[in-house]
């Protein structure tokens, strides 16, 4: 009797450690799968921000709370009564600081993979065919033709927001310059960005050149490159030991600065909405790879326009050509404005280009 009673207890024991072994099994499994599911689950972003922790998110949050500050701050000059001159004709658009700070955001997205494809839809679409475009476009962007570097989808934006100019090496000639000074007189965005980017193939190939390692071009190509050369020999100059292809950074963050002084010297619009702090320019460069833009000095751009305000060569408008204009740019635009009034008499009526007849 004893015995069976032992052995009962015997067996009861057991049954109660294989229980406990059983149960402490299961709920380590438990454990684990759902350990595993924060680390590698099916939310990426969670799984990103785990494994990864990233800085850019700070950098997000930080400059959304800037771009509320200057938008409560904002104390550019306002629009004087109808028809005064002097009215400031950005008055109704955000700043540029904040104009700025969206194109920061957006490149931001972009590059975190978050991007929210914003003002794609058809809602958009028909405010586009309703409403003037120099409502709600907030950037003119001067970059790249090449196809690695997709504008609005670097700045996660989408119709009506970018006033885009597209052409291979990022140059600012005649045809750029006349496009960015529409995108700030008609179109009315606060800021231009010229954006150059890592291995631009027109910035290496006169790179190249200018250290004897060139190509033949095609018929057109050296006068579309021409405007690149001087900040190649300026990248080498600020450098004398960087040599080869180690120079194309520095030679692709001077073409910027090149563009800025030759939108500067051609532009009087441009100089005076910036002066007045209507607009601004600024210099940016956008790595093919990373997706992330790096923004370049603002202080950089105001240099730039008080050494171009010093220069005798640059252009201006009639109203001040008594004080500073200098002889050849003056009879430039006094033949330019001649062939405009004959214009104007042959063909009251027409606002189209001037078409060469022969
Ligand atoms: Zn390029």
């Amino acid at each position: 009797m004893k015995e069976n009673k032992n052995k009962i207890i015997t067996i009861c024991y057991l049954v109660l450690m294989v229980v406990t072994i059983v149960m402490f099994n299961s709920s380590g499994d438990k454990s684990e799968t759902s350990h595993g599911k924060a680390a590698h689950g099916d939310d990426p972003t969670a799984y990103k921000e785990a494994v990864e922790p990233d800085a850019q998110t700070a950098k997000l949050a930080y400059l959304n709370q800037v771009l509320e500050t200057i938008a409560s701050t904002d104390n550019r000059p306002k629009a004087k009564s109808d028809g005064e001159e002097g009215e400031n004709p950005f008055a109704g658009k955000i700043s540029p600081d904040v104009a700025i700070a969206k194109l920061q955001q957006g490149n931001i997205r972009f590059a975190k993979g978050e991007s929210t494809h914003p003002n794609l839809d058809a809602e958009r679409r028909l405010l586009a065919a309703t409403e003037s475009q120099a409502n709600h476009a907030f950037a003119t962007v001067l970059a790249c033709s090449d196809s690695r570097v997709p504008v609005e989808a670097i700045f996660d934006a989408g119709v009506m927001d970018i006033f885009t100019v597209r052409v291979a090496g990022n140059v600012c000639d005649v045809d750029e310059i006349g496009s960015i000074e529409y995108g700030l007189a008609h179109v009315l965005t606060p800021v231009v960005v010229l954006l150059g980017h890592t291995q631009c193939g027109a910035v290496t190939a006169v790179c190249q050149a200018v250290q004897g390692h060139g190509h033949k071009l095609e018929t057109n190509i050296p006068k579309l490159i021409d405007n690149i050369e001087p900040a190649v020999k300026k990248a080498m100059e600020i450098n004398p030991d960087v040599k080869g292809d180690d120079i194309i950074p520095a030679a692709i963050e001077e073409n910027v600065w090149t563009a800025m002084e030759e939108l500067f010297m051609k532009s009087p619009t441009t100089r005076e909405f910036v002066s007045k702090g209507y607009a601004m320019v600024v210099g940016a460069v956008y790595d093919i790879g990373t997706g992330n833009v790096t923004w370049l000095s603002e202080d950089k751009t105001f240099e730039i326009l008080t050494k171009v305000e010093a220069s005798k060569d640059k252009v201006v408008i009639e109203a001040d050509s008594a004080k500073e204009e200098s002889e050849p740019a003056k009879a430039t635009e006094e033949k330019a404005q001649e062939e405009e009034e004959t214009e104007e008499q042959e063909a009251p009526q027409t606002e189209e280009p001037k078409v060469d007849k022969a």
